[in-house]
């Protein structure tokens, strides 16, 4: 620049041409006019300047002062305008969004800007005693710091650096910082930063980072293989998952895809892809057989995504899955309808399906078979080939499957076939409504019409065998009460002909009737009990009783017989065993004298023992247990199974010596059983037998009875009592009037109910005995009449002691729900008969 201007200035010459070179050094080492002369006296020495030369050096001369005025004209005007920039910057700094400071060569701020003072929150005069190192996040100071060290040893003159700082309130920021690095006379004496707050940025960075990478994850650990293809089907790209699901131990990239086809699959493959490369998108979901390194096939299922258009991606998108398995399943899904569907057409059972509403939507061919029809039945309700008597019941137990949501129990009907007669079907049906496959009521039938006769047979059978139960029942009845009738009649005149008193063989023969009629009473009683039990009709009473009394009693009975024998009768009567208590006293009574009755039967000499013992107790139910022990000639092991068998007597020849029906045994196990008891025996074969029956009872709440019978052994009398007797039977008239006149008590006879109630009507009685069974009108009706409020009788409330033949339980509540107030069996005992009169006349008194 310097060189035209100068060549300008002094213009062209000689001189100036042949010094070309002497010109060029001036203009290059010169700057200053002073050092004008002393370079030229360099480079010409002492010599004689020519004139030339002279009009030269005095043109430059002037040339250099003129520069040099213009120079010094120019530093007093930068200078003005260096405070005036300075100033602009100044205050651009402090009005800068960045953060400016400056350090000394150890890092100390000696300025910080108001932004930064902001920024980083601390006083000015605080950070103005603060290092830069110590805004740093501790775990960035040792790199930052060695960054800048290695800056200032390169003395590299400027750097830039991303780390994080700590602000005053603990706040992190990421900043950039520029720094410059400033000198002193060549001497390095400390920075100046420019920093700016990239923490949202970074962050943005970071996000991004992080989504890529979890993007990447999700791709390389995605269970379907990603594959990125080029335009020719060759491999750009493919996730991680190209190992695990296809066994390759290396990447496919730059393979063709169309290398790991199927052969049978490559030709569609290629054509589809041809086809995919010029559309847009995701293609239809597409099946092929793809290679493994094993040169296996494995099924595979892609969908295509044609990106190429896509600057991030330039390719096709394969998304690969591995469906082997659910083909597998499918197979095995379709083989399986395929025999279901042959075990349904074979099978010998119906299926039909049908909607809620009867319609049929599916038949089986087995139903064809069935019922004969050449067409379908789909569309037409079930319910109209029902039998008219079946439908209701059909509808109501499929109704109850379908709100139950189940199976239902089995459903007979008649189902009508192809010629018209019905056919008997056994139907479950199984609410399927919910099941999407089916949406319907499947119905499993089979057709019964056989089983239905067997069945009506087995009925008829059954009703024949109650017929006829019934019959042998109702036939026992009435024998029992024909023959207990004239047993009655031979009992009591027995009685009455023993009580007047004959001479000694006379005596003996009355003993002898009585003895037989007794052991036949026994007989027929026992014949009834049993063919009670077998008929079921047994039931037992639930009274309260005194246990401790009714065991003396039913060993009283047996004194007379016992004394005969010449055995010891001995009761151990526990006192441990509760009084009163609830149960049935009558079955009690009955299994004692079963047992205590066989003791004395088979004993000959020694004892008979009774005893009982608490077994157990709980709250107010107790077990007892009832022992009858004798020194008799005891039972062989082997038979004490059989013994308690019906009609079975263990020993012939011994049961022919000592008589017997061999039911007591049988009976006495099934009421003990019946009432939740258990007999055992225990016995040596000539030493003895001991029978034990535990049953139980609830302890009573009520107070210990006293006999009623305490008139027992007194002198009977009934003087001015009026009795009528009510009976058709005229020896048991005889019987009872012969009894009771020896009290001397009035009796008057009426033959059946009906006469009895004309004669209560007009006449006055103190009490009445009332047979049951009678012609005209029985005795319970006779009583209801009696005790009903349109009676007619002067004294409905009068005392009726039933007279019965049997002394079953339901008779004997038969007896008082009709009104009555007590019963005897018949043939009276005497003593039961007199007691029981005087109590009910008593009550009345
Ligand atoms: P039976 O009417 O014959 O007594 P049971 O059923 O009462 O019928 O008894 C069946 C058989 O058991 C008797 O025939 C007898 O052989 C045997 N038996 C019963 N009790 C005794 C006993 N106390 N001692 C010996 N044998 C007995």
């Amino acid at each position: 620049m310097i060189n035209i201007c100068f060549s300008i200035v002094i213009g062209t010459s000689n001189f100036f041409v042949v010094k070309n070179k002497f010109l060029y050094v001036i203009c290059c080492k010169i700057h200053k006019v002073h050092q004008l002369d002393k370079f030229i006296q360099s480079v010409w020495g002492d010599k004689p300047l020519t004139d030339e030369m002279k009009l030269f050096v005095g043109k430059v001369h002037t040339y250099y002062q003129a520069l040099e005025k213009i120079a010094e004209k120019k530093t007093e005007k930068s200078e003005e305008e260096l405070k005036l920039s300075e100033e602009r910057f100044r205050n651009m700094i402090e009005a800068a969004q960045d953060i400016f400071y400056t350090t000394d060569k150890d890092g100390n701020y000696t300025y910080v800007n108001e932004f930064g003072v902001e920024k980083l929150g601390f006083p000015l005069n605080e950070l103005l005693t603060k290092n830069y190192t110590q805004l740093i996040r501790e775990d960035y100071v040792k790199t930052v710091k060695s960054f800048y060290f290695k800056q200032v040893m390169a003395k590299q003159k400027f750097s830039y650096l991303e780390f994080p700082i700590i602000t005053k309130s603990g706040f992190e920021l990421w900043v950039g910082q520029n720094v410059q690095l400033s000198y002193s006379g060549g001497e390095y004496n400390g920075t100046q930063a420019v920093v700016r707050d990239i923490t949202v940025s970074k962050k943005a960075t970071e996000d991004l980072k992080i989504s890529e990478e979890r993007f990447r994850n999700l791709i390389q650990n995605s269970l379907d293989v990603i594959t990125v293809l080029d335009e020719q089907g060759n491999i750009m790209y493919d996730s991680f998952s190209v190992y695990t699901q296809f066994g390759y131990e290396k990447p496919l990239i730059g393979s063709s895809v169309f290398d790991f086809f199927h052969p049978d699959d490559l030709e569609r493959a290629k054509e589809q892809f041809a086809k995919h490369i010029h559309i847009k998108g995701i293609t239809e979901p597409m099946e092929y057989r793809f290679r493994t390194p094993s040169g296996d096939w494995r099924h595979v299922e892609i969908i295509g995504n044609n990106l190429l258009h896509d600057p991030s991606i330039k390719g096709i998108v394969i998304n690969s899955r591995d469906i082997t398995e659910r083909k597998k399943f499918e197979k095995a899904l379709v083989e399986s309808e395929e025999r279901f569907r042959k075990l349904v057409q074979y099978s010998t059972d119906i299926t039909t399906v049908i909607k809620a509403d009867g319609t049929i939507i599916y038949e089986s061919p087995s139903f064809f078979r069935l019922f004969g029809y050449s067409e379908s039945l789909i569309g037409k309700n079930v319910f109209n080939f029902l039998h008219a008597e079946d439908i209701q019941k059909a509808m109501t137990e499929l109704g109850r499957a379908i709100q139950m949501g189940g199976v239902s129990d089995p459903i007979e009907f008649r189902f009508k076939t192809a010629s018209g007669d019905y056919k008997y079907i056994e139907t479950i049906g199984n609410n399927l409504l919910a099941e999407p496959s089916i949406e319907g009521i499947v119905l499993n039938s089979r057709e019964i019409t056989e089983r239905k006769k067997v069945e009506k047979e087995l009925v008829r059978a059954k009703n024949q065998a109650v017929a006829a139960a019934q019959a042998k029942s109702d036939f026992l009845s009435n024998m029992s009460h024909e023959i207990r009738t004239p047993m009655n009649a031979i009992v009591g005149f027995t009685n009455l002909l023993i009580e007047k008193g004959f001479d000694k063989e006379v005596m003996e023969y009355l003993f002898s009737i009585k003895y037989s009629a007794d052991n036949l009473l026994f007989v027929i009683n026992d014949i009834l009990d049993f063919s009670k039990i077998e008929s079921g009709k047994i039931s037992f009473e639930s009274i309260d009783f005194n246990v401790h009394e009714l065991l003396e009693d039913s060993l009283k009975i047996f004194k007379s017989k016992a004394d005969e024998k010449g055995l010891e009768l001995k009761l151990d009567n526990n006192k441990d065993v509760p009084q009163m208590l609830v149960g049935d006293p009558f079955r009690l009574n009955q299994i004692l004298i079963n047992l205590i009755g066989n003791a004395i039967k088979f004993t000959n000499k020694g004892y008979v023992e009774v005893s009982m013992k608490t077994v157990s107790t709980s709250n107010n139910k107790t077990n007892i247990a009832f022992t009858v022990k004798d020194t008799g000639i005891g039972i062989a092991k082997d038979k004490h199974g059989i013994v308690f068998e019906s009609f079975n007597q263990g020993y012939t020849d011994i049961s022919r010596k000592f008589g017997g029906t061999g039911l007591g045994l049988a009976i006495t196990k099934n009421l003990t059983q019946l009432q939740g008891g258990k007999i055992s025996l225990s016995s040596t074969v000539k030493v003895g037998s001991a029978f034990t029956v535990e049953l139980p009872f609830r302890i009573s709440t009520k107070k210990v009875s006293h006999r009623d019978n305490d008139e027992v052994g007194q002198e009977k009398n009934l003087s001015g009592l009026r009795i009528l007797v009510v009976e058709d039977n005229k020896m048991n008239q005889f019987v009872a009037k012969q009894i009771i006149e020896k009290w001397n008590a009035t009796t008057t006879m009426a033959n059946n109910g009906s006469e009895a109630i004309q004669i209560l009507t007009v006449s006055n009685f103190d009490l009445v005995l009332m047979d049951l069974q009678m012609p005209e009108m029985s005795g319970y009706q006779a009583t209801e009449f009696i005790r009903s409020k349109s009676t007619t009788v002067l004294n409905p409330a009068i005392p009726i002691i039933a007279l019965t033949a049997d002394a079953f339980s339901e008779t004997k509540r038969k007896v008082f729900e009709a009104g009555m107030d007590d019963f005897v069996t018949k043939p009276f005992n005497q003593e039961e008969l007199y007691s029981k009169i005087i109590k009910h006349i008593r009550n009345i008194k």
